[in-house]
C-alpha cells in the first residue's frame, strides 16, 4: 500500500524541521509519495511581489537561493550541494522571467498563480535533493509534471480527481513502483491549457489528499506544527488538547469553517475511497496526532471541537414575501457563487434573505443584487462578524444542545446575528461580531470541551 506524506511551510521551514523531516521519511518503510508546501514565509513573499509596482529586486532572488541552501547545507555533502544550485538556479531565473512577464498588465491574471506557486516548486527540488543525499531514491516532480489536473477561477482551483487519476498511472506510478520516492509541488494543479490554477491558501493540504486519492493511497498523513487536530486553534485557547480520533464529517465542518489546521477542503478526496487522514506533528513525531475516518463514537461532552472563521460580513436583502418568490432566492444565491464566493450561512425570513460571505466579497456581491433588475427593496451589509462552528457527536439529536451554548455567548456579551442549525447533524454554527469571537470560543471551550 501506497503512504501520502503532506509536509507543510512551518515543517520544511528550518534546519531542524527538516531533519525530522528525512528521521519521518526514513523511518517509515512504506512506499510513499510526499506533497510539499513552500518554505514558511515564502508564498507570502512572493504574493507581495506582485503587489509591489517596481516589481523584484537582485537581493529578492538571491535571498531566495539563499534560504533553499543554507537551511540543508549542514546535511549535504558539497557535490550535492552544488547540484542543488544549479537546479535552483535555473528554477529561479524561471521565477525572475514569471515577475517580468507580470509587469505587463495583461499577463497578470494568468500568471498571479504561477508565481504564487514558485516557492513549491522550489522546496519540492530541496527536498528531493536532501533525501537523496541521505540515500532515499528519491524524485522531484512538479504538479505539471505529475499531471495534477486544476478547473476553475485563479486562486480557488479544484482537482480534477480521475484526470489526475489517469495521469498518475503514466507519471507517478511507475517512479513509486520503481522504489523511488516521489516529492510533488502542492498547493497547484494545471488547467486545460496547462496553466498552473492555485487550490488557495494552505491549499497543499487539499494536494495532498488528491494525490493520496489518485495513487489509491492507503493512508495520509499531514505533518504539521501542532499536535493534531485539536479542540480548538491553540493559539486562541491555550488549553486546547489534541483530539485522537474524528469522523470524516467532523474534521471537514471544522476546516471549512476556520480550523486552519487543514485545508477547508483536505477531507473531500480522502473521504472519498475511505483514506485514513492522520494529523501529525513534525517536531513531535512520536505523538499520536489524530486519525481521521468513518468514526460515530459518541462521547460524553456536548462538544468536540470548536472553530471561527473570520472576515465575514451578512448581507441581508429585503423583498415582500420573498419566501414566495423562489426564482428570486435562487438568483440571489447564484449571485454569490458567480462572484466566486461561498456562503458560510443562509437564512430566510418572509421578506429577507440574509447569508454570510467573505468581508471581501460583499460589496461586489451587493452590487450584483442591486444591479440585477429583480424585485429588491433594499440590500445592507453588516461587515466584522465572524461565524462560530461548534462541532459535537450527534449535535442534532441532543435536546437543549443550542440553548446551552448560546446561553454561554450571552454570558460573554456576545450578540447573535444569526443562526444555521440543523443543516448538519454535527455542527451548529452562528454569526457573532468578531470582537467577541474569541471569546465565545474560549467560554465554549472552558464550559463544555475543558481544560
Ligand atoms: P502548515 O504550514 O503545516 O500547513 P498551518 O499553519 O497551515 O500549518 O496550520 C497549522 C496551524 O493551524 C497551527 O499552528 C494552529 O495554530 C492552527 N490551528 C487552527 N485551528 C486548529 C485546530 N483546531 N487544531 C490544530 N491547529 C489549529
Ligand atoms: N504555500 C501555500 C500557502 O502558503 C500553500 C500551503 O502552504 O499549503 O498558502
Ligand atoms: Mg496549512
Amino acid at each position: 500500500m501506497i503512504k501520502v506524506m503532506k509536509f507543510g511551510g512551518t515543517s520544511v521551514g528550518s534546519e531542524r524541521a527538516l531533519r525530522n523531516l528525512v528521521s519521518v521519511v526514513k523511518g517509515d518503510e512504506a512506499r510513499k509519495a510526499l506533497v510539499v508546501s513552500a518554505m514558511s514565509g515564502v508564498t507570502n513573499s512572493l504574493i507581495g511581489l506582485m503587489k509591489e509596482e517596481q516589481g523584484a529586486s537582485d537581493a529578492f532572488f538571491d535571498e531566495l537561493l539563499w534560504k533553499h541552501t543554507s537551511a540543508v547545507r549542514p546535511m549535504m555533502g558539497e557535490d550535492a550541494l552544488g547540484d542543488l544550485e544549479a537546479k535552483l538556479k535555473v528554477r529561479i531565473a524561471g521565477l525572475r522571467q514569471a515577475v517580468d512577464r507580470y509587469q505587463e498588465p495583461s499577463a497578470r491574471v494568468i500568471m498571479h498563480d504561477a508565481i504564487s506557486s514558485w516557492g513549491e516548486r522550489l522546496s519540492s527540488l530541496m527536498i528531493a535533493s536532501l533525501l537523496k543525499s541521505d540515500g532515499v531514491d528519491s524524485l522531484a516532480m512538479t504538479s505539471e509534471e505529475a499531471g495534477i489536473v486544476a478547473i476553475g477561477a485563479p486562486g480557488n482551483g479544484t482537482a480534477d480527481l480521475e484526470a489526475t487519476s489517469r495521469n498518475f498511472k503514466r507519471s507517478v506510478v511507475p517512479q513509486i513502483e520503481a522504489g523511488k520516492t516521489v516529492v510533488i509541488t502542492g498547493y497547484y494543479g494545471c488547467d486545460s491549457e496547462g496553466r498552473p490554477l492555485t487550490f488557495g491558501r494552505g491549499g497543499s493540504d487539499y494536494s495532498g489528499s488528491v494525490v493520496a486519492y489518485s495513487l489509491n493511497a492507503s493512508t495520509l498523513e499531514i505533518w504539521t506544527d501542532v499536535n493534531g487536530f485539536m479542540t480548538a486553534d491553540p493559539r486562541v485557547v491555550p488549553a486546547a488538547r489534541t483530539i485522537r480520533e474524528m469522523d470524516y464529517g467532523e474534521a471537514a465542518e471544522l476546516a471549512f469553517f476556520g480550523a486552519k489546521v487543514l485545508h477547508p477542503r483536505t477531507i473531500e478526496p480522502a473521504r472519498k475511497k475511505r483514506i485514513l487522514v492522520k494529523v501529525k506533528n513534525t517536531f513531535d513525531p512520536a505523538a499520536e496526532g489524530t486519525s481521521i475516518r468513518d468514526s460515530k463514537k459518541n462521547g460524553d461532552r456536548l462538544l468536540k471541537s470548536v472553530a471561527v472563521k473570520s472576515d465575514l460580513a451578512v448581507v441581508k436583502v429585503y423583498s415582500s414575501e420573498i419566501v414566495y418568490n423562489p426564482g428570486l432566492v435562487m438568483h440571489l444565491l447564484a449571485t454569490v457563487s458567480e462572484n466566486g464566493s461561498a456562503a458560510y450561512a443562509i437564512s430566510t425570513s418572509l421578506s429577507t434573505l440574509a447569508f454570510a460571505v467573505p468581508s471581501s466579497s460583499a460589496r461586489s456581491i451587493c452590487e450584483r443584487i442591486r444591479h440585477s433588475g429583480e424585485e429588491v427593496e433594499k440590500v445592507t451589509v453588516k461587515e466584522n462578524v465572524s461565524l462560530i462552528c461548534a462541532v459535537g457527536d450527534d449535535l442534532i439529536n441532543r435536546t437543549g444542545a443550542s440553548a446551552m451554548v448560546f446561553h454561554e455567548a450571552a454570558e460573554v456579551e456576545a450578540n447573535i446575528e444569526m443562526i444555521s442549525e440543523g443543516a448538519s447533524d454535527v455542527a451548529l454554527n452562528f454569526v457573532v461580531p468578531s470582537d467577541k469571537a474569541n471569546d465565545v470560543v474560549r467560554r465554549l471551550h472552558s464550559k463544555f470541551i475543558g481544560a
